[in-house]
């Protein structure tokens, strides 16, 4: 029977968030001081953490500083990248130490600021459920909640390829490579996937000395070769409000082939790593005249791995455009840097056979808001769950802050102002709107 409000025993939220990484986190930065807006947010970490496995020192943001949690949609927001160097007292300091890209590890202080300074975000609380009668009623492993709507942004997963052997000890996922990588020294280690990820992988490998140095550095990359993010000011434009709006509203074949097509404009390597790594190999090459210190194997796709921890592994080659010329490849250990898949969501199975897909992806309105039978002003949020639908710019923080204030809009029954449209006009005009632009 369904309860009303009197007979509620369980605390009630107007918005319950489930996972704190940038998306959740940036949504909770947004509502936070506004009364009108209960909400809570679950993450299972005990702190905040951002793909800690992955901070290898040096290593540095892709996106300009200005995507942090809120600038983008509120640049007064008390919880902005510059708030976090004014408050941390080093605001001078940041100006002048010049960085020509934000450490990485330097942004993950900042959101665990943020996160520290948010009273309504629980830390150590997995969501394990998520039922509905009138409301949807979330069950964490401590406490059972309320809410009229959900949040859910849980981010990715690691993926390994069918050819990867998960159990191996000396084959991983690039995202365990800082808990790993002790080990490497002396070792053949083969980097396959030639992302950044890989890219850093393969930086930090090959720029050990002494006894963390590996004995040989392998990459291998599906790429024709190891290609550069595009970061230029068009490309860009990709990664605006306007042509996230014009991509939604493409069809599907459309909005696949241009994830396909573009994807080096989010998934490329950044330059300065290529260049980094390109030096490195010349003054190992050339320098200090080591012959055998690594080998690039480019536009190649691993077709299996043979082999065991103890003895090593032997990976079967196949060139794209030589494809009857079998290479192999011999590695003590292997780094699967080949990316990452949506999260597990396995605690909204209560709700399942009432929300709409598109394919693998839940169905979005054109506000982030999965279609399903339920009422309409019980809304689930996804963010950073519908890349299909949303563009290459869903996983990453380019529009973080702008889908969390359309989000952050809807549960306070409001609309912020909109940036002014890209230089470029995304969608066909009719002729009264050509003739007018001229
Ligand atoms: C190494 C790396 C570097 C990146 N660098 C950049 C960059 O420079 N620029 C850029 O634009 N993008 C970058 N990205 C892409 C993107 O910004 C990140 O993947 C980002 O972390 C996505 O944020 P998210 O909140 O969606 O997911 P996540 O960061 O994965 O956070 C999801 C959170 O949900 C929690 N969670 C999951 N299930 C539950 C549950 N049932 N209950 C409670 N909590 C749960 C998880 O513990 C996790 O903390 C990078 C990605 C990686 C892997």
């Amino acid at each position: 029977m369904a309860r009303n409000a009197t007979e509620r025993k369980d605390p009630h939220y107007t918005c319950v968030g489930i996972g704190v990484g940038p998306a959740n986190l940036s949504l909770a930065s947004l509502l936070h001081g506004h009364r009108g807006v209960r909400n809570i947010f679950f993450e299972k970490k005990a702190e905040f953490g951002w793909h800690e496995g992955q901070q290898i020192p040096g290593t540095s943001l892709q996106v300009s500083l200005f995507k942090d949690l809120v600038t983008l949609a509120e640049p007064t927001n008390p919880f902005s990248f510059l708030a976090y160097l004014h408050d941390q007292g080093k605001i001078y300091h940041f100006l002048n130490a010049q960085f020509d890209a934000l450490p990485r590890q330097e942004f993950r202080n900042y959101m665990r600021w943020a996160s520290e300074r948010n009273p309504n975000i629980a830390f150590g609380e997995e969501v394990r459920s998520v039922g509905f009668d009138t409301e949807f009623v979330v069950r964490t492993n401590r406490r059972t909640v309320r809410a009229d709507n959900l949040a859910v942004g849980v981010g990715t997963r690691p993926w390994l390829p069918p050819q990867a052997s998960a159990s191996a000890r000396t084959q991983f996922h690039v995202n365990d490579f800082v808990r790993r990588d002790g080990a490497l020294g002396g070792k053949r280690v083969c980097v396959v996937g030639g992302g950044q990820s890989g890219a850093e992988a393969v930086l930090d490998l090959l720029s050990r000395t002494g006894t963390q140095m590996p004995r040989r550095v392998t990459w291998v990359s599906r790429r024709a070769n190891f290609f550069p993010i595009d970061d230029s000011p068009f490309t860009n434009d990709f990664y605006m409000p306007c042509h996230s709006e014009h991509f939604f509203r493409q069809e599907r074949s459309v909005r696949e082939a241009f994830n396909h097509d573009m994807v080096l404009s989010s998934d490329g390597i950044s330059e300065s790593t290529l260049r980094e790594i390109y030096q490195r190999l010349y003054v190992l090459r050339f320098v200090q005249e080591a012959t055998d210190r690594f080998a690039l194997y480019p536009n190649r796709s691993v077709e299996a791995v043979a082999g065991a921890d103890a003895r090593g592994w032997e990976l079967s080659l196949a060139h794209h455009d030589q494809p009857d010329q079998q290479e192999l490849v011999d590695a003590d250990v292997v780094v699967w840097a080949t990316g990452f898949r949506p999260a597990d969501m396995s605690f909204l199975h209560p709700l399942a056979g009432r929300l709409e897909h598109e394919g693998e992806e839940l169905r979005v309105d054109d506000g982030y808001a999965v279609r399903w039978d339920g009422p309409a002003e019980r809304k689930i949020f996804v963010q950073n769950a519908t890349r299909g639908q949303r563009g290459l710019a869903d996983p990453n923080l380019s529009l973080n802050a702008y889908r969390s204030q359309r989000i952050a809009d809807r549960l306070r029954g409001t609309r912020s102002d909109e940036q002014r449209p890209s230089f470029i006009e995304w969608s066909a005009k009719t002729p009264a709107e050509a003739s007018w632009a001229a």
